[in-house]
């Protein structure tokens, strides 16, 4: 597998990592085996886990293969039979126990996250917490997993609608919430009465093994939850190509997401996927402005900028763009840029260098086609990862970052003049994740959030997340959702059964 050579380090955090890993109480933390049927597989061959603020290794991991993969499959095929017959309260408890160890090590995993994602601890804490709810919540909700008696066409019959699981599923998770992004598929797989195979990406395996190592202490039995790492087209070819993989779950770009719906339709897998954003991040001219830029800062630079959920366009109507600006330079300034592991950095690294070269073409393309570049230049020279956090404003469509996701600490200010020429424009993009939307104006609020093209939109917020809601998005980004009772629904199939001649 290729991973990135080190080609500088940030001097002031070389052995940062290191350090911390060396303080993890659990150990086999980092003992980086695969989970196959209960056991933990050395593997033939090892990858390296590299810091991404640093170049250097941190750790190594089992690299598994197709051979591997099949074992699992059929492990989890073996599985499924009486975990499926186990009440959704007894599933629901081991979920339980599973969500109580994540937050009891919680400083440990958010350590692990930093250690190989790159983001502030605070924010590894904060995602420690967020993928532990979804345990929690699917542990209920399993119980909830109800039928429906429909009033009877047919005289003399009873007509019933059941739920019952899926079959086998797969997980192809991304490197940007390595746990989060893990828990929000496995939880509602489980509690579904699933079996699920993780193949988590390749830059963030630690925290993966370390979930399997709770998950296998809460409880789950051999072959329930698995996870294996190695190179995603060796692992993922048999998850597509095997009949009894039912259902496939992924989160990460819209090229791959297209590639995995293909190979999975060979036999018609339910398939569920989250990919790239491209949000649009709407201030009408009615609004605090402080608050407009609070949540353009949370929305645009939370994970440093590596969200699905960044605003990737800020459009700002004319009359207060210049006022905004000003106030969002100002802040944008103010980040701190560093290794995640220092308490006060701001900004990390981004996990993969070509993210990192993603966002400096966008700032000069952008440039070079007249935009604005609005904030200091700290961070370039920490390391190739690091990419300074960047306003650009008088953005324009032509520019490459209004067409397509940065992925990265570069937000782009956009000016425009009427409601609906700004609907328009937030609406002319291939994906339709999710929106936001700053107005003082509740008629308007209302008009916006029936028409902005999008599967999740924050009016006047910049937070809505969490294991209740619906995630996912419209057009090219994606297909289902996950979290909240359609969650659940993804790991599920309807049967529908009349009982006829019941007249006596
Ligand atoms: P990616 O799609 O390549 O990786 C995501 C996951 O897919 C990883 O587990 C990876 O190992 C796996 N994968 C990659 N190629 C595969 C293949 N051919 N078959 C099976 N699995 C495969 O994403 P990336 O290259 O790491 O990031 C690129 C861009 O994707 C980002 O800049 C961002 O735009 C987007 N992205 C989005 C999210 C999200 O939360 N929606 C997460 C990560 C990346």
């Amino acid at each position: 597998m290729a991973f990135q050579t080190p080609r500088h380090k940030g001097p002031h955090s070389v052995g940062l990592a290191i350090k911390h890993l060396q303080t993890l109480r659990r150990r086999d933390f980092l003992t980086g085996g695969a989970l196959i049927d209960g056991q933990w597989v050395p593997g033939r061959e090892r990858d390296l886990v590299i810091d991404p603020a640093t170049g250097e290794q941190i750790a190594d991991v089992a690299r598994c293969g197709a051979a591997e993969m099949d074992m699992a499959i059929a492990a989890a095929e073996r599985s499924f039979p009486t975990w499926r017959e186990l009440p959704p309260r007894r599933r629901g408890a081991i979920l339980r126990s599973w969500a109580s160890l994540v937050l009891e090590h919680a400083e440990e995993l958010a350590i692990l996250v930093t250690s190989e994602q790159g983001k502030p601890l605070a924010e590894a804490r904060q995602e420690i917490a967020y993928g532990a709810g979804f345990l929690e919540w699917f542990a209920a909700e399993g119980e909830r997993a109800y039928g429906e008696t429909i009033p009877s066409h047919k005289p003399g019959s009873l007509l019933q609608v059941r739920m019952q699981p899926i079959g086998l599923a797969a997980a192809i998770t991304p490197w940007n919430f390595p746990v989060a992004m893990i828990t929000r598929k496995a939880g509602a797989a489980l509690a579904a009465g699933c079996p699920v195979i993780v193949k988590p990406a390749p830059e963030t395996p630690l925290c993966a093994l370390a979930l399997a190592r709770l998950a296998e202490q809460a409880g789950l039995p051999p072959g329930v939850f698995q996870v294996l790492v190695g190179n995603p087209v060796e692992l993922s070819t048999p998850l597509l190509n095997d009949p009894r993989v039912r259902a496939l779950s992924f989160t990460g770009s819209t090229p791959v997401g297209r590639l995995l719906l293909e190979g999975a339709a060979g036999n018609v897998k339910k398939v569920s996927l989250e990919l790239g954003g491209h949000a649009p991040f709407i201030v009408f001219d009615d609004v605090d402005l402080e608050k407009a830029v609070e949540g353009a800062m949370a929305a645009k630079f939370a994970t440093s900028g590596q969200d699905c959920l960044a605003a990737n366009r800020i459009y700002v109507q004319k009359r207060v763009y210049s006022g905004f600006v000003d106030r969002f330079a100002t802040a944008v300034a103010q980040l701190r840029v560093g290794h995640g592991l220092d308490p006060t950095t701001d900004i990390g690294p981004m996990t993969k260098l070509s993210v990192a070269n993603k966002c400096m073409s966008h700032i000069d393309d952008a440039v070079t086609k007249g935009a604005r570049v609005d904030s200091a230049k700290q961070g370039a020279d920490l390391g190739p990862n690091f990419v300074p956090p960047t306003l650009l404003s008088d953005v324009t469509e032509e520019m490459l970052i209004a067409r397509e996701e940065t992925f990265g600490p570069v937000a782009a200010v956009l000016p425009f003049d009427s409601e609906e020429e700004v609907i328009s424009r937030a609406n002319a993009s291939e994906m339709g994740l999710a929106g936001y939307v700053y107005t003082d104006s509740l008629r308007r609020a209302l008009r916006l959030s029936e028409q902005i093209e999008c599967g999740m939109l924050g009016i006047n917020t910049a937070s809505f997340t969490g294991p209740p809601i619906p995630f996912g998005g419209w057009k090219q980004s994606g297909l289902g959702r996950e979290g909240s009772r359609h969650g659940l629904a993804e790991y599920m199939e309807l049967k529908y059964v009349c009982f006829g001649d019941l007249t006596a």
